[in-house]
């Protein structure tokens, strides 16, 4: 059968609202559905499937088409790849299917190579775990650390040997006929002077899977004095990008879709520990901040995420920034405090029942924080509350839902006997600006500060990921460093635009700048696919420039009418030149949303 004649068999077989509905939680509307956009990240359906066309379309980031486009992008696949998943789904044969482009070919035959590779490594630490002597170490290790036998199978965990001749795997993988180009790309195996050795040694190894329980990668952890302690997958051509998988997820994906929530953790052995008892929702990042890519795949299973990080600073800290994140992405999150100094692997052993408790239990995040952030306070505590005031409406200047904001000022307003409608009105000046509503533009699902540092983040991000764009984005784009409202993201931008990133050095930046250039998303981005296009490119490309400029003006509108509000007397004059100023920023703003086609 022809790849077109399957394709519409297929169409024909399969219905594009259970198709989608199995990643996207989609309700009517009308004679449509919708439902959040799996590929951007919004607070309110913009996302829309229609059963009658047998097609799909974003309005938000314009993404669309039919079931194998959707397929194509949420599986980071291409034509080829979602063809033969809906086959499989749809019982179409696909075996007389014409033959395939040698670049396609050869592409597939790689990913196979790395994925089959990837067991085979599993199953050879897995066996030295649990059989060999070297593994003893690792076996011992696990003993302390109250891991089971369930759960060494559980999430195959294995250890990786020293090795008199450090490369007991890369020669395991040369007896089953691994080629070495494949080995060398796998991120399994590390080139030493032309000589190819283990990438892992001494270490405990932690696969990791994708949600459909593929390993992708590996995370180490060094056992004795190795250093990193933790030590992931790398390599460009490895199929491990930590930024779009999360660990467990294949195992928790079910719990996590019965239960409408997910818990997220910090580690591998919190992960392992919280699944030994019983919290079988528990996932985690690879020992990294959470991402865009991770919350996006998280909302496919779910709408509530509860954060259990440590209970130290930087674990709190991880915590805070999390919790933006979540709340952008429109989900509920909650926010689980631990007693001070213990992490949920330390719980899981030494009481399990309270540790499900405090899942359970997990209070609103919003309110986790702002609680956190009032302290001991009262009215009466003079100079104490007005610190506690301060550090609350930097909390609520978080808060992306008017509502939610206006709901926890109440809060802060009882706690400090401060009249909440005061605190609202502090928090619209000195927080991130909502936009200002001129001729009812459907903005005010706008990107706020936090979303729109996430569209220069995801933008540099994809600068660094393709250096090629750089050009494309200064000279079509007329991007400047000012259009960015984060000085540094601006001064890594400047960076950038001067030297392409491929040449960027780490090592010429400012230390804050490196910190900056580190955390960018390295990955998730579907526009770059290879399979994408240009079109689609550079319509991406324009969006996040757009969402950038928008924020950055809303900005200083917001400044203007805060000095306009704080003129007096003496400097009246200066009046009709701000009114003027506002008003420029105003009508760019306003062009610059209709020629995104973001008006309501
Ligand atoms: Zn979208």
């Amino acid at each position: 059968m022809s790849s077109e004649r399957a394709s519409e068999e297929i169409k024909s077989r399969l219905d594009i609202v259970d198709v989608i509905g199995g990643h996207v939680r989609l309700t009517r509307a009308g004679r449509e559905w919708k439902g959040l956009c799996p590929f951007h990240t919004e607070h309110t359906p913009s996302f829309y499937v229609s059963p009658e066309k047998q097609l799909w379309n974003c309005q938000g980031c314009h993404e669309g088409g039919d079931i194998f486009d959707f397929v194509e992008l949420i599986d980071h696949t291409d034509f080829r790849g979602a063809l033969e998943e809906l086959a499989k789904r749809a019982g179409v044969d696909l075996t007389q299917d014409r033959p395939q482009s040698a670049a396609e070919l050869r592409r597939r035959r790689r990913r196979e190579a790395l994925l089959q590779l990837n067991q085979l490594a599993v199953d050879y630490y897995h066996h030295v775990l649990l059989k060999s002597p070297a593994g003893q170490q690792g076996r011992s290790f696990l003993d302390t650390r109250g891991v089971t036998e369930q759960d060494r199978e559980r999430f195959k965990l294995g250890y990786a040997p020293l090795g008199t001749t450090q490369d007991n795997l890369v020669r395991f993988l040369r007896q089953r006929k691994a080629e070495p180009a494949d080995v060398a790309a796998s991120g399994l195996a590390r080139n030493d002077r032309g000589r190819l050795t283990d990438f892992f040694r001494q270490r405990l190894v932690v696969p990791i899977r994708d949600e459909q329980g593929r390993s992708v990668g590996f995370g180490g952890r060094a056992i004795g004095e190795g250093v990193p302690k933790y030590l992931n997958t790398r390599g460009g051509a490895s199929l491990f990008d930590k930024s779009n998988v999360l660990f467990g997820l294949d195992l928790a994906r079910e719990a996590i879709h019965k239960e409408h929530r997910a818990v997220l953790m910090e580690g591998y052995f919190d992960v392992i520990g919280a699944h030994r008892v019983g919290i079988a929702n528990a996932v985690s990042t690879s020992g990294t901040a959470l991402t865009d890519a991770q919350v996006r795949l998280l909302r496919r299973f779910s709408d509530e995420v509860i954060l259990c990080f440590d209970g130290d600073s930087a674990g709190q800290t991880a915590a805070g920034k999390a919790v933006g994140l979540v709340a952008q992405a429109g989900m509920n999150c909650r926010l689980l405090s631990l007693p001070q100094g213990q992490d949920p692997d330390d719980l899981a052993r030494s009481d399990p029942g309270a540790l499900r408790k405090l899942v359970d239990q997990a209070p609103p995040a919003w309110e986790a924080l702002v609680d956190g952030a009032l302290g001991e306070a009262s009215p009466r505590s003079g100079g104490e509350s007005q610190e506690a005031l301060r550090r609350a409406i930097k909390v609520l200047e978080r808060i992306p839902e008017a509502s939610i904001r206006a709901l926890y000022a109440e809060r802060v307003g009882r706690r400090l006997g401060v009249d909440a409608a005061r605190i609202l009105r502090d928090v619209e000046r000195g927080g991130p600006k909502q936009p200002t509503k001129s001729g009812g533009a459907g903005l005010s699902q706008a990107p706020s500060g936090e979303i729109a540092m996430g569209a220069s983040a995801h933008l540099l991000g994809m600068l660094c990921h393709s250096p090629e764009l750089v050009t494309e984005v200064r000279d079509q784009f007329q991007v400047r460093r000012d259009d960015f409202l984060d000085p540094q993201y601006g001064e890594l931008y400047a960076a950038m635009a001067e030297v392409a990133p491929a040449r960027l050095s780490a090592a010429d930046l400012a230390p804050e700048l490196r910190v900056r250039l580190d955390e960018l998303p390295k990955g998730g981005f579907p526009e770059l696919d290879e399979n994408a296009g240009a079109a689609r490119r550079t319509r991406s490309l324009g969006d996040y420039v757009r969402r950038i400029r928008i924020e950055t003006l809303e900005n200083q509108a917001a400044g203007i009418t805060r000095q306009l509000g704080e003129l007096g007397h003496h400097r009246e004059g200066e009046g009709p030149q701000l009114m003027a100023e506002l008003d420029r920023k105003r009508r760019q703003i306003e062009a610059l949303r209709r020629s995104g086609g973001m008006e309501a």
